[in-house]
């Protein structure tokens, strides 16, 4: 995870750019859409107009100018031109004029010689107030459809953008994290098996004293045990990522066994030096429960309990009953864990920090198997962390069930 800094924000730079240029370019879109609606909002403006022109200039210009004479009304006389004039009554050529110009309207006025078009002496062209309007409304609607298209696009393609952005980096930190657990694991097999090599040599080539012997084969027994639940971690996620992982779910009394499990594990990794407290209920506690598997848990938080604190340790387990479930929570006074790393201790492979810093060996694999198996026995495993240096806990929660012979 070193060097994902730099992956990391060349990435980010070009996701930015192409959203930076995407916006422009929807911004530009719309500001063009909005021009183009004004333009033809313009030109339909015009047709009508000419219209309006069309209808004047082939009925009315003649009495125009007749009236322009003689602006007494009553002496308004004159012949009307163009094609409708032939037409013998007003109501036809008003008719006529409806028809031919659907826009233009004859509106009973007193003329002036100042109005433009005159039919009769009583009514002058003018352009329906409606087309007009519904020609600005149409302006307005192609605005707010070219805004929202362009919100719209904006928006889904930003939306796209950010998701192929978030699985591009997991992608990238699942890779950099496999990458970081092949070297883990190297070290760790490594680790015992030469150290396993070096007490071997040494029982074969020095002549030792019984103690010193027993001391040995101690310390042999651990690089085993370590081995073994490297292995054991490994198979299990194997099994469990091919669907292979079979549980053997059966009902047992958590008190007894839970205390069984702990102590086993005090003295594999050094009794007394996990400064393990356990706090069980008096009350009989009753789960379906592969032992095998959930011991498989229990080992591994005990085991990072004794991993990530300093002595002296203080670890206690509590055992109790919370209504229809069964609580049991795994608590240190260690390192603790940052928020921002508690969403991702679950995550296969995770670990804090980076390989080069991190001091405590590790695969990144424990909590991944602690929560697939709480999860495969139905219940639900939740970390928490009152800060860096001041401890961890780790809370599951269990359906509990009758003693079998209540059930
Ligand atoms: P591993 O211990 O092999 O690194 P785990 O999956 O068990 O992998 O844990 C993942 C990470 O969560 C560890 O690397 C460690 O940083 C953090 N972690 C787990 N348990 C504790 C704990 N009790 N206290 C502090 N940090 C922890």
């Amino acid at each position: 995870m070193a060097n994902s800094a730099p992956t990391f924000s060349i990435q980010r730079i070009i996701f930015l750019a192409v959203s930076l240029v995407l916006c422009v370019q929807v911004g530009w879109w719309i500001n063009v859409q909005i021009r183009e609606s004004g333009r033809l909002l313009r030109a339909r403006t015009e047709v009508l107009n000419a219209s309006l022109a069309g209808a004047w200039q082939m009925d009315s210009l003649h009495l125009l100018a007749a009236i322009g004479a003689s602006p007494d009304p009553s002496s308004r006389t004159g012949s009307f031109q163009g094609r409708f004039a032939t037409l013998p009554s007003l109501e036809q050529r008003r008719a006529a004029i409806q028809k031919r110009f659907p826009h233009v309207v004859l509106v009973p006025s007193p003329i002036t010689p100042d109005d433009i078009a005159l039919l009769d002496g009583s009514a002058f062209l003018s352009l329906r107030p409606e087309p007009l309007l519904a020609l600005k409304n149409q302006r307005w609607h192609s605005v707010i459809r070219a805004a929202s298209e362009g919100a719209f696009m904006v928006v889904a393609v930003l939306s796209g953008f950010v998701l192929l952005y978030r699985k591009l980096a997991e992608e990238l930190d699942l890779k950099l994290r496999q990458r970081n657990f092949t070297s883990a694991v190297t070290h760790e097999l490594k680790t015992p098996i030469a150290s396993l090599g070096i007490w071997t040599e040494t029982l074969f080539t020095r002549n030792l004293s019984d103690e010193q012997r027993l001391r040995i084969r101690g310390l042999m027994d651990k690089d085993l045990a370590r081995l073994n639940e490297l292995v054991g971690n490994l198979l299990d996620v194997a099994r469990s990522e091919s669907g292979s992982l079979v549980l053997h779910l059966a009902p047992l009394e958590l008190s007894p066994w839970l205390r069984a499990v702990c102590e086993a594990m005090d003295q594999r990794l050094e009794a007394g030096s996990l400064g393990l407290r356990m706090e069980f209920t008096s009350e009989p506690l009753w789960a379906n429960v592969d032992p095998k598997a959930f011991g498989t848990v229990i080992e591994n938080l005990l085991s990072n309990a004794f991993k990530y604190a300093a002595e002296p340790r203080q670890t206690t387990i509590t055992l109790d009953g919370d209504g229809e479930d069964v609580l049991i929570v795994v608590s240190d006074l260690g390192h603790g864990i940052a928020p921002k790393d508690l969403p991702r201790i679950f995550h296969r492979f995770f670990r804090v920090g980076d390989e080069m810093t991190r001091q405590v060996a590790g695969t990144g694999l424990g909590l991944f198997l602690v929560k697939e198996i709480v999860t495969r026995h139905g219940g639900d495993v939740r970390a928490s962390s009152r800060g860096l240096g001041l401890g961890s806990d780790f809370t599951i929660r269990l359906t509990r069930i009758p003693r079998p012979e209540d059930a």
